[in-house]
C-alpha cells in the first residue's frame, strides 16, 4: 500500500485534486495500453460507470489525447466505436544530449519521431544554447497550435524538481540553464533528466511488454560512462537533487585501462564502459589510444580476432561485477542492459550471468539479465518519455 506522509500532503492532494482527475488519468492510461478499446471495455474493466467513461473520453478527445479508429465488432445492438491515443499530431519536442551529438526531435503522443535534427555536440555552451533554442523554436512556430512539452535528456545530473542542470561531467558543464532559455522564448514547459533515468522511463513506457509490466528493474546504460537508472514500484528512483543511480562511480577494482569522467581509474565506467574498451584494445595491439570505434570493435569479436575476443571476455567480467552488486543491493527483478554493447550479447550474457549467480545468496532468485531492445538511440526515446510520462500522470 502507498504511505501518505502528512509533511508534504498539500502536494500531494494538489496535485491530485478529484476523483475525476484520477479516472480520466485511468482511463486515458487504458485506451494507451490496451487499444483499440471501446468505451464499454473501459466501463468493465475499470468498474467506472458508462456514463463517467463516456464524459471522459469526451474530454480527453477535445484535448486532442485519443481519438476514434471505425467500430469493432457487436456483441448485439449497435457496433461499438473504438479508441486509441491520437497519432500523428506533435506532442513532445525531445532534447537528446549526448557526448558526441545532440538530437532534436519533434514526436506525436505514441513516441513516433516525426521531424529530427541532429548536430554535433561542442564544448561550447554558446553554441549549444544557440542550436538548441533554434531548432526547438522552429518546431514550436511550425507547430504553434499543438499543446507541446519539451523533455531534455543529459549525461549528467539534473533535478527534476528544481529543473536545474546541476553538473555535466564530461564538458564540466555546471548549471546549465538552457531550460530556462527554452521555456523563456517558446512559453513551453520543460522537463530535465538525466540520460540514464529517462532510458529506465524509456524502457517502462516503449520496452517489450516483459519489462513495462516489471515493477523493480535496473537499467544499466552502458556508453561513452556507464549510468544507471533505478526503477521501483513503477517509478523512477532520483533520490536528494536528482543524484541517484552513480554507480558507474562504484569502486570496482583498481588500476583500470582509463580514468573514470571523475578523474579516478578505479570506477566501474573505468572498467567496463566503451572508453575502456577500445582502450584495453589499443593497448593490446600496441596502439596506446585505439582509433577503432565500439561497432568496429564488436564486429571484430564477432569474427573471432583474438585481441578482440579476450578485451570483450575482460570487459564482460567487468559488467557482470558491477550488476553483481547492483542485485546484491537492490535485489531488482530485472537488469536491462543498454548501449552498443548488446550487439554483442550472445558473445557476453554467458559470463555476465555467471558472475551475477555467484553473488546470489542460494535461497533466492537471481534477477533477470536481459539486453535492451530499444535500438540504437534509447537516449532520444528517454527524452520524449520523460513529457509522455508527465503527460499520462497527470490528464488534468
Ligand atoms: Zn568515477
Amino acid at each position: 500500500m502507498k504511505k501518505i506522509y502528512l509533511h508534504g500532503a498539500k502536494d500531494q492532494i494538489a496535485r491530485h485534486n478529484t476523483i475525476r482527475d484520477i479516472n480520466k488519468q485511468i482511463v486515458l492510461n487504458y485506451v494507451r495500453a490496451r487499444s483499440p478499446i471501446s468505451r464499454a471495455e473501459i466501463a468493465r474493466e475499470t468498474s467506472l460507470q458508462r456514463s463517467t467513461v463516456s464524459a471522459i473520453v469526451d474530454d480527453l478527445t477535445l484535448e486532442g489525447m485519443i481519438e476514434e479508429i471505425g467500430t469493432g465488432d457487436s456483441t448485439g445492438g449497435r457496433k461499438p466505436t473504438l479508441l486509441k491515443l491520437r497519432s500523428g499530431t506533435p506532442a513532445v519536442i525531445g532534447v537528446d544530449v549526448t557526448p558526441r551529438e545532440t538530437t532534436i526531435v519533434l514526436a506525436d503522443l505514441t513516441g513516433s519521431i516525426m521531424q529530427s535534427e541532429v548536430f554535433p555536440t561542442s564544448p561550447d555552451l554558446g553554441f549549444m544554447n544557440e542550436q538548441i533554442l533554434a531548432k526547438v523554436t522552429q518546431f514550436a512556430d511550425q507547430n504553434a497550435d499543438a499543446n507541446l512539452e519539451v523533455g531534455i535528456s543529459i549525461p549528467g545530473i539534473a533535478d527534476q524538481e528544481t529543473g536545474r542542470m546541476v553538473y555535466i561531467p564530461y564538458f564540466q558543464w555546471a548549471d546549465w540553464d538552457i531550460g530556462q532559455r527554452i521555456t523563456a522564448a517558446t512559453g513551453l514547459p520543460v522537463i530535465v533528466d538525466n540520460d540514464a533515468n529517462a532510458v529506465a522511463l524509456a524502457e517502462l513506457w516503449f520496452g517489450p511488454e516483459e519489462i513495462r509490466r516489471t515493477r523493480n528493474f535496473i537499467m544499466v546504460m552502458i556508453a561513452e560512462g556507464i549510468g544507471t537508472g533505478i526503477i521501483v514500484d513503477g517509478q523512477v528512483y532520483r533520490g536528494e537533487g536528482g543524484a541517484a543511480g552513480e554507480f558507474g562511480h562504484m569502486f570496482v577494482g583498481e588500476n583500470a585501462p582509463v580514468s573514470c569522467s571523475c578523474g579516478r581509474r578505479d570506477c566501474w565506467e573505468a572498467h567496463a564502459s566503451e572508453k575502456a574498451i577500445i582502450q584495453r584494445y589499443g593497448s593490446s595491439n600496441g596502439h596506446g589510444a585505439a582509433t577503432i570505434d565500439i561497432d568496429r570493435f564488436i564486429g571484430l569479436a564477432r569474427n573471432g580476432e583474438r585481441q578482440a575476443t579476450r578485451v570483450l571476455n575482460e570487459t564482460a567480467r567487468y559488467i557482470g561485477i558491477g550488476i553483481s552488486n547492483l542485485i546484491i543491493g537492490f535485489s531488482p527483478q530485472t537488469i536491462v542492459i543498454s548501449g552498443s554493447i548488446v550487439k554483442a550479447w550472445d558473445l557476453i550474457s554467458e559470463e555476465i550471468n555467471e558472475l551475477a549467480r555467484r553473488s546470489i545468496r542460494h535461497e533466492l532468485d537471481s534477477a533477470k539479465i536481459v539486453p535492451s531492445a530499444l535500438g540504437d538511440n534509447p537516449t532520444i526515446l528517454g527524452s520524449i518519455s520523460l513529457v509522455l510520462s508527465r503527460k499520462f500522470a497527470s490528464a488534468n
